[in-house]
């Protein structure tokens, strides 16, 4: 099956490097990127007019607290994850299933509750929105080969350390070389606890980690301090910041990271299901902050919720780009806002309308049920469009 999105009037990448392609045209084949350019023309079975607007890579959500299906425990919520993508969330990467109720805590359960989510995830998605899930929090006890069988059963994350009751460095760092030599990605709790009974964790627990990640360098909720911030952006350790944390520390963190020149490690996260709440939004309003008020190039904020997550995690999704999954947000300014297309949108503060989504190349949703009705509207020209929804 062969589609085509023509009529594009912005296109960005995801590669913070060159976050903004100069073409006008993708075309997409088995739920592939094929090619990018200018004035493509091609005998596809679907073609789309984008109307001028914009067109970004599918975003990617860095911190999910996922459970099973889409359902979620912590706020009693369903369709939580269909309700994100239509947020623009094609990926969502569990930090933790820590809202199972009962959540085992001992190294069998543990185990058995990181490789059912993982594998129940693989086999189901909700909305369409590709859940990597399957991320244990780790307890004292847990040895190599426990890591080992995790990883032969296809668990790929590790959880939020500090969650369970390893909590410091020293008990964390051996843990971590063992994920890393099992293929696995491994985040950590940053800043002060999100439950009572686990304590902060500070830039020296994560120093002596060495995990892939800094969970929430800007709080979940509580952040750390800034000079902890600085000295964990002076890392090569990917720099996560959320919606649900602390709005003026993650500007903290991207203004250090940007006078370092590292913004190629910053990622973008919700953090929700949490006592925050769902935020289906949320990852379009951190992108809203960092452009409005922080400064940042639009272009480049949707890298960092785009291509640098799929950098991290090693995924085939996050960048328009031949051979890429064809994980795509079609999106414009919102009617009645002061900006005239989507970035525009971003650096005025608003978030953008988004008018359809596609996963693999298939049309997810046309006009969005959750964002303000775009100003234009992409239109499908030939095959068969989205569903009836959206406003
Ligand atoms: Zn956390």
């Amino acid at each position: 099956m062969k589609t085509i999105i023509r009529n594009i009037g912005t296109l960005v990448s995801g590669d913070i490097r060159a976050p903004q392609l100069d073409a006008d045209s993708i075309v997409i084949q088995d739920g592939r990127i094929t090619a990018v350019g200018r004035r493509l023309d091609d005998d596809a079975d679907v073609v789309i007019d984008a109307r001028g607007t914009t067109v970004m890579p599918g975003l990617i959500d860095s911190h999910v607290h996922p459970v099973f299906g889409d359902f979620t425990p912590r706020q009693r919520t369903v369709d939580f994850i269909d309700s994100a993508m239509n947020g623009g969330v094609t990926t969502a990467i569990s930090a933790g299933e820590v809202h199972l109720p009962g959540r085992p805590k001992d190294v069998v359960g543990l185990k058995a509750l990181a490789i059912v989510a993982a594998k129940s995830y693989a086999n189901f998605r909700p909305g369409g929105v590709k859940v990597h899930a399957g991320a244990p929090i780790l307890e004292l006890g847990l040895t190599e080969s426990d890591f080992a069988e995790m990883a032969a059963a296809g668990v790929k994350l590790v959880g939020e350390i500090g969650l369970g009751s390893v909590r410091t460095g020293k008990d964390a760092a051996p843990m971590v070389r063992w994920a890393k030599q099992h293929g696995m990605t491994v985040t950590i709790h940053t800043g002060g606890p999100s439950i009572a009974g686990s304590s902060p964790i500070n830039a020296e627990v994560v120093l002596e980690a060495q995990p892939h990640v800094v969970g929430h360098i800007n709080g979940g909720t509580t952040s750390m301090s800034p000079q902890e911030i600085e000295r964990l952006v002076a890392t090569d350790m990917a720099l996560e910041i959320v919606q649900c944390g602390n709005p003026r520390t993650a500007l903290h963190t991207l203004r250090t990271a940007a006078d370092a020149r590292a913004t190629q490690r910053i990622i973008l996260g919700n953090d929700a299901p949490s006592g925050t709440g769902v935020i289906p939004l949320g990852i379009l309003r951190t992108l809203s902050l960092l452009a409005s008020v922080g400064g940042m190039a639009p272009a480049e904020a949707i890298a960092c919720a785009t291509g640098n997550t799929a950098r991290v995690y090693a995924l085939d999704v996050g960048v328009i780009a031949p051979g890429r999954a064809a994980d795509l947000v079609v999106c414009d300014a919102p009617t009645g806002s002061v900006a005239h297309d989507a970035l525009g949108a971003l650096s005025a503060g608003d978030l953008p309308g988004i008018s359809m989504v596609l996963i693999d190349g298939k049309i997810t949703i046309g006009r969005s049920r959750n964002t303000a009705p775009a100003a234009r509207a992409a239109d499908v020209l030939k095959g068969v469009g989205p569903g009836i929804g959206g406003h």
